[in-house]
């Protein structure tokens, strides 16, 4: 299997990224892809190690590496090198519901564990998904697949982010009958209102949501599940299983951005932040709303849009500096801020392994993604400040932020300790906070009444779905906490298994 030799001869080569001055212009996807001759040869490289940790996903020093779908990597590769791409999406897919997705914006698990990546660059496993599945859709490989019998069986699905996708896709290919119930005015999940728009097309979740319409898949959007107009009985009494997939959305709070309070025993429901805080997610919510609203995907068009907040000519202050703060620091670089700074309570990590992280551990290195990138070209430097946190907000005025003060942290003693003495003032007009989840909000859990577990996930029993109430099953992030969605995928598919044998007794 394989080109022998692939491995030496081809060097590594990703699909190409607009040039940051040119992609700011606006909310466009900004990958270029290969020519299908150069992407035959990146699989080439694939070389049939024997030992393909790439799809193993397992747990090494407490992370996992690899990929948690056990997509058939190597196999499709070599498809792929011979020119087969029917063949290798046949085989991609059969582990992955959504590779459209997962080729856009999957960390690559998959990479980190490539046998090649032990000595030199791994093989573009990433992007070679990405060409199968744009293939697929392109020649017509793709078509709606409805079972020939329904079981008589109903399935209602609570959410529909990738978890809530893949629940009901796999159980519509069994026969079952499947509504998926969405709270938000368009399906998705943190695909549609979430990760922003420059990074995965809104166009993109719409066309699978068609697709799974065409295959008898039933979605009603503004349906909120738990409250008074849809109560959890009635969805129980009028389904025969019902799957919660409601992500894990209630964001870590900041207790000194909240209002007449900077005590944080404070922080939690009912809070309000101070005019110009604004939690992350609901930020890009509402700029991708603008965007789709107002089908101009134009960073000009978007910052004379009415509905979201003015970033143009702002100081913008973005606590967390992990994925959430990148697609910030993205989103407000488009808007047209005047500065962005993101404060991350971590160390730096170093730019390489480090020698107690060894291949084929996922990798504790420093990530420069694509708004840092944009940040480096736009500002000049790396909006990233490290070992800080915001330890005051000092607002105008009219309540509205000003500015904030923050403190340096040591983490000597292995947890943070302010360092006396390093505190600076910032000017900031806009406060984004991304500093990560806390759990599911609760109330859905409570009409149901399946407890929750100290980390605010769904209680099921370890490597279970079902939870302790009778014909309902949870997964994604409600299951897991907030992860991927390379793990959503994977729940969904695994608890779809679970529902599947409590349904049909085997
Ligand atoms: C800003 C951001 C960027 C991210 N970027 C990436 C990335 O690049 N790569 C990656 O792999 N992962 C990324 N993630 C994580 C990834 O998006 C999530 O892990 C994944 O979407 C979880 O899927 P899910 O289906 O479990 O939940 P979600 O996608 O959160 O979907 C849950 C859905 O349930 C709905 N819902 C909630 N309550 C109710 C109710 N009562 N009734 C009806 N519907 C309800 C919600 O409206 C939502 O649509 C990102 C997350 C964020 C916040």
């Amino acid at each position: 299997m394989g080109k022998l030799n692939g491995f030496l001869e081809v060097e590594r080569k990703e699909n190409t990224k607009v040039k940051p001055e040119k992609r700011l212009e606006s909310f466009e996807e900004f990958y270029v892809p290969l020519s299908t001759e150069e992407r035959r040869r990146q699989a080439s490289k694939c070389m049939d190690c024997g030992v393909p940790f790439c799809q193993s996903a397992m747990k090494l020093s407490g992370m996992v590496t690899g990929c948690p779908l056990h997509n058939l990597i190597p196999e499709w590769n070599d498809e792929i090198y011979k020119g087969h791409e029917k063949h290798a999406f046949e085989r991609l897919q059969k582990t992955n519901n959504f590779p459209e997705f997962t080729g856009r914006v999957c960390p690559a698990l998959c990479e980190k564990a490539c046998m090649c990546g032990q000595w030199g660059e791994p093989v573009t496993v990433h992007d070679n998904e990405k060409y199968l599945i744009e293939t697929a859709f392109e020649k017509g490989y793709i078509t709606p697949f409805v079972p020939s019998k329904r079981s008589g069986k109903r399935v209602a699905v609570v959410g529909s982010g990738p978890s809530g996708l893949a629940v009901a896709a796999q159980l519509s290919h069994r026969g079952h009958s499947v509504t998926v119930f969405e709270r938000e005015d368009r399906v998705g999940g943190l695909l549609m209102y979430g990760i922003p728009n420059m990074k995965l097309d809104k166009e993109v979740v719409l066309r699978r949501q068609r697709l799974m319409e065409e295959e008898g898949v039933e979605f009603k959007t503004g349906c909120d599940i738990g409250s008074k107009e849809y109560p959890a009985k009635k969805l129980m009494d009028e389904y025969d299983a019902v799957v919660l997939c409601c992500g894990a959305k209630k964001a870590r709070s900041l207790a000194v951005a909240l209002k007449n309070t900077g005590d944080a025993g404070k922080a939690g429901a009912g809070e309000q932040l101070v005019e110009g805080a604004y939690y992350a997610v609901d930020f890009l919510t509402m700029v991708t709303k603008g965007l789709l609203s107002s089908g101009d995907k134009s960073s000009g068009g978007m910052r004379k849009l009415s509905g979201i907040p003015k970033v143009a000519g702002k100081n913008v202050v973005v606590v967390g500096g992990g994925d959430t703060g990148n697609d910030c620091i993205g989103t407000v670089l488009r808007l047209g801020c005047k500065s962005v700074t993101a404060i991350e309570m971590m160390p730096k990590p170093p730019v390489e392994r480090a020698a107690s992280n060894p291949w084929p551990e996922w990798p504790k290195v420093l990530k420069t993604d694509y708004g840092h990138e944009e940040a480096i070209y736009r500002f000049g430097e790396d909006p990233r400040v490290f070992s800080t946190t915001v330890k005051e907000v000092k607002t105008g005025k009219n309540g509205g932020i000003k500015k904030i003060v923050t403190v340096g942290l040591s983490w000597d003693n292995g947890r943070p300790e302010e360092i006396p003495g390093s505190e600076k003032e910032m000017d900031c007009d806009i406060l984004l906070i991304a500093a990560g989840f806390v759990g599911c909000e609760n109330y859905v859990a409570d009409a149901f009444g399946t407890g929750l577990t100290a980390r605010g996930a769904v209680m099921t029993g370890e490597g279970k779905y079902a939870t302790g109430v009778k014909g309902v099953f949870t997964a994604g992030d409600m299951h897991r906490g907030q992860s991927l969605v390379v793990w959503a995928i994977a729940e969904g598919r695994a608890c779809a298994k679970e529902v599947d044998e409590y349904l049909c007794g085997y």
